[in-house]
């Protein structure tokens, strides 16, 4: 093989091992935690194990966890009203409502409800202003985009002038993070194309990418043809297909696949990220660290 493996899952680790250490700091040298609120309304299936994995790791990180779980007929002013309650709250630093919302809810007027300062998970649109304007303008970049950010830049990949080419142009990762590379900065400085289904000569466009960003949700999309030797591959795609039982378990658990054919991709690429392990956990570590940077930003020590 002659990528380098991205895993995520070891920089996870790292991160959350760092905010730990900053979580205590602040406890000793300000007496508070960062607070971060959960807020499930129903009982998906898959809701649930996405916040429980939150609430989690929230607890690891030493912060305050509220989980307000709420029946699925909620009125929507009265989840409009518990926002508002938190919104008010000195002690919560983060809101997260888990989506999707039921059908009766208008899931934008309740995202659009959250204090922006307290919207960790980088939605509202004041956070999305924020984000095209960047720099220190920046509070809370989407978790996904901030993940793949923070992967490229530990893995020591040089952003400066490099062809960063993103494919999809999703709101939660295309779009964002085709944005924070072409910023002004460290870990970005890039010159960036975004490529999607209405365009002409994907291959073309991919060839020519250093940093090759992939959140298309097509398994295999990417051929190995379409990589430049050497480039870093970050492949977001999670497509199920199929499934099998796990060793370690004995039940049924979902085969995943990347947007790149991957055995065929780590023989060209110099940096590749795996599906699953890679992309994936660095979701809830970026809110994660999100939460810490909301609290910093209350005390004044940002
Ligand atoms: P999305 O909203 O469905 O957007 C997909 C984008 O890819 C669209 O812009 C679409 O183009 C483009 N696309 C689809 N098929 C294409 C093709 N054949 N050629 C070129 N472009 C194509 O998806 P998303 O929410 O961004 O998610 C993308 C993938 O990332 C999914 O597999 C998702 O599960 C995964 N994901 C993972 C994480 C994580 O690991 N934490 C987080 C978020 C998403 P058009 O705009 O032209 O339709």
């Amino acid at each position: 093989m002659a990528a380098q493996l991205i895993k995520g899952t070891e920089i996870r680790e790292e991160i959350l091992e760092e905010i730990t250490a900053e979580v205590q700091g602040i406890k000793e040298k300000h007496g508070v935690v960062p607070g971060l609120v959960t807020i499930l309304v129903g009982e998906n299936p898959a809701s649930l194990s996405y916040v429980s994995l939150k609430i989690k790791t929230a607890e690891r990180v030493g912060f305050k966890e509220v989980q307000d779980n709420q029946p699925a007929d909620i009125p929507a002013e009265d989840l409009l009203a518990l926002i508002d309650k938190y919104n008010n709250d000195n002690t919560i630093d983060g809101i997260l409502v888990q989506l999707p919302l039921p059908d009766h809810v208008d899931e934008k007027k309740v995202l659009n409800a959250i204090d922006p300062d307290k919207d960790v998970d980088g939605f509202h649109p004041v956070n999305v202003g924020r984000l095209m304007i960047g720099g220190k303008e920046v509070k809370f970049p989407p978790c996904t985009p901030a993940g793949i950010q923070e992967m490229i830049v530990r893995a020591g990949v040089p952003t400066e002038g490099a062809e960063v080419v993103v494919v999809g142009r999703s709101n939660i990762v295309g779009k964002p993070i085709a944005n924070m590379m072409l910023q002004k900065g460290p870990g970005a400085n890039s010159t960036v194309t975004v490529v999607h289904t209405r365009t002409r000569d994907m291959a073309a466009h991919c060839k020519r990418a250093d940093i090759l960003i992939v959140a298309a949700g097509v398994p295999d999309l990417v051929k190995p043809e379409w990589i430049k030797p050497g480039a870093c591959v970050i492949d977001v795609g999670v497509n199920r297909v199929g499934e099998k039982i796990s060793a370690k378990t004995g039940k049924k658990v979902a085969i995943l696949k990347g947007d790149v054919d991957f055995e065929a991709a780590k023989e060209i690429a110099g940096y590749i990220t795996p599906v699953p392990g890679g992309v994936g956990p660095m979701t809830i570590t970026m809110l994660m660290r999100n939460t810490l940077q909301s609290c910093k930003f209350k005390l004044g020590i940002a």
